[in-house]
């Protein structure tokens, strides 16, 4: 489809609405002016019903600081959520060797009762370095 050489013509009638007996002739006549006719009158349907209500650029400003600032703590926190649960299970698996040390009398259960108290300790000056930096 070729564009009318009339078609600012007719956008121009379409947006003062004055129109001549002729123009009016050629838009039915015209398949390029009739499909921006219609496309015009859409455009001007769709910009008279959409919502002008935009909020102030304060409150978009304030928004998008605070959701940074949100994000920026969850990133800071991602490495000390890590390494709570790997104190978690540091200590869990601490009391397992620990109650194996205190059910068995073997040098073995022993050996391991060691590691246990070594990895319960671990765990719990982990767990106290991260409580006392979170303040
Ligand atoms: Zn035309």
């Amino acid at each position: 489809m070729t564009i009318c050489d009339r078609e600012q013509e007719l956008l121009a009638a379409l947006r003062s609405g004055n129109w001549t007996p002729e123009l009016r002739a050629h838009l039915a006549a015209c398949e390029s002016c009739a499909d921006a006719a219609i496309t015009a009158e859409f455009l001007h349907q769709a910009a008279a019903t959409a919502d002008p209500h935009v909020p102030p650029a304060g409150l978009v400003w304030w928004k998008a600081q605070l959701r940074a600032r949100r994000e920026s703590a969850q990133a800071a926190a991602r490495p000390v959520l890590i390494a709570e649960r790997a104190a978690a299970i540091v200590a869990l698996l601490g009391a397992v060797g620990a109650l194996a040390w205190l059910s068995s009398d073997s040098t073995l259960a022993a050996l391991a009762g060691i590691v246990a108290l070594v990895l319960l300790t671990t765990a719990a000056a982990g767990a106290l370095l991260f409580a006392w930096s979170k303040k």
